[in-house]
């Protein structure tokens, strides 16, 4: 099925509300590098619109703007609906973290003159693709007084940067041979932060340029080297997302796996007018790009627990209506797709693969060689979304990740269909997926608030 380039069907006022949304995107990436900023970022905005911490409400009904809090890194925001909570929900997931490199509990030596950081990668990446590259520091370190600080380094033009180095061509003839899996171990993503010793420095100190590190540590953040055994900091492309392309019709950026969905989604939800016929929920969750474990990933209770006090608030709530509940949602995992790259040609089966600029896409299906470990959306579901995306002339797409057995990958909507819930994977197709900078087009963002938009409004 050849799919309209979603370009060609745009008025005048359709790229004004495009470049728009575009350019608020891009200033919530430049916000949000880790799933904590995207969280305080999306409290930000919410309390901006009306939202008020659940926590603070004693009663909810229709109309009422709520937003939970899990950790400070995942979010749920509710728009409570007409009908009650019991007839179900229409959800918009997205996930808020993306690949990365965080620090190890025992991060810093000196070697060679220098002084390093030691990582542990996160989520799926390529390693060669992150050396030689202007990095940033990102997160928090709890002290053991109970006092949080947080960091950022490399954002600011007048911040110093770090990164990782490379062999160099001369002396690669050993690593060019091997295979792209092993060009860098993951024990080398080592992050260079200093190279000169501590002002004052005698014979006797035998890590000078590790201790002038320490030494800055403690008198711009107060922190010790300790503290870095309670501390999250995750290392991240430096730089700002920008307009990509001569006709800037795309943008690049790091993280747009899942921000490119979880911004639209969190936008629709906060534009939802007035008390919706059903109560709306925007899910931005954590941990996905490692299987989404953990107190704040998917697999975690927070989600239903949420429900339940929202639905305890309604006057609604007992066990049998929470599951009645939960099993009557609608639901958009709304996370990104590979888009069709023509270097890559031969991994992707052209009759059922995304083009960027052709608008949101959905995939019925992921998984790994027959489907293994899909959520396989149901065929009536997909018959009822088609009618709400031709009502509201949302351009889409629909694919599948990559040809048969070319490779696989997974989303949160297998998770949440254990509840019984009809789901499927939709969202914004994209080039160069967890590399530090990935791809998108700005007409499959904008379509996206447009599907995501009339999703919570059906
Ligand atoms: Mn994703
Ligand atoms: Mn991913």
């Amino acid at each position: 099925m050849e799919h309209t380039k979603a370009w060609t069907t745009y008025k005048a006022k359709d790229i004004k509300a495009l470049e728009s949304l575009a350019q608020r995107y891009r200033a919530f990436l430049d916000a949000g590098k880790t799933e904590r900023e995207c969280v305080t970022e999306a409290v930000r905005l919410a309390e901006a619109k009306g939202f008020v911490n659940i926590d603070s409400v004693k009663k909810a009904k229709p109309g009422t703007r709520v937003y939970a809090n899990c950790m400070g890194k995942a979010l749920l925001l509710f728009v409570v609906g007409k009908k009650p909570i019991i007839e179900g929900m229409n959800i918009l997931g997205a996930h808020i973290d993306s690949p990365r490199i965080d620090l190890k509990q025992n991060p810093l030596y000196e070697d060679g003159d220098m002084a390093y950081l030691d990582t542990h990668y996160y989520g799926g990446i390529k390693k060669y693709q992150w050396v030689t590259l202007p990095l940033a520091m990102h997160g928090v370190v709890a002290k053991s007084d109970g006092t949080v600080v947080n960091i950022t380094i490399g954002e600011d033009e007048s911040d110093p940067i770090v990164g990782i180095s490379d062999l160099l061509i001369h002396l690669a003839r050993e690593q060019m041979g091997g295979k792209a899996s092993n060009f860098i171990d993951g024990e080398a993503l080592n992050i260079i932060i200093g190279g000169k010793p501590v002002t004052n420095a005698d014979d006797k100190e035998k890590e000078p340029v590790k201790a002038g590190i320490l030494k800055i540590l403690e008198e711009k953040y107060g922190i010790g080297e300790k503290d870095f055994i309670s501390a999250e900091i995750e290392v991240v492309p430096a730089g700002k997302a920008r307009d990509f392309g001569l006709d800037r019709s795309m943008i690049m950026a790091y993280g747009h796996d899942d921000r490119s969905c979880a911004y639209p989604s969190l936008e629709a939800i906060l534009n939802v007018k007035g008390v919706p016929e059903r109560t709306c929920l925007c899910l931005l969750s954590d941990k996905e790009e490692i299987g989404s474990v953990g107190a704040t990933g998917m697999h975690a209770r927070y989600f239903e627990n949420t429900v339940a006090e929202l639905m305890n608030l309604a006057g609604e709530y007992s066990e049998l209506n929470l599951r009645r509940a939960l099993s009557s949602c609608r639901m958009l995992s709304s996370d990104v797709s590979a888009g069709f790259d023509p270097n890559f040609a031969s991994v992707f089966e052209k009759k059922n693969a995304a083009f960027l600029g052709r608008g949101i896409c959905f995939n019925k299906y992921t998984g790994a060689g027959g489907k293994s470990g899909s959520n396989d959306a149901n065929a009536e579901f997909i018959g009822w979304l088609r009618k709400v995306m031709d009502d509201a002339g949302v351009n889409f797409q629909t694919s599948e990740l990559g040809k048969v057995d070319a490779g696989g990958g997974g989303t949160i909507a297998y998770i949440c269909a254990l509840y019984g819930m009809n789901v499927i994977d939709c969202g914004v197709p994209v080039l160069s997926m967890h590399a530090p900078w990935e791809i998108i087009n700005k007409a499959d963002l904008y379509e996206a608030l447009k599907a995501y938009t009339a999703f919570l409004a059906s």
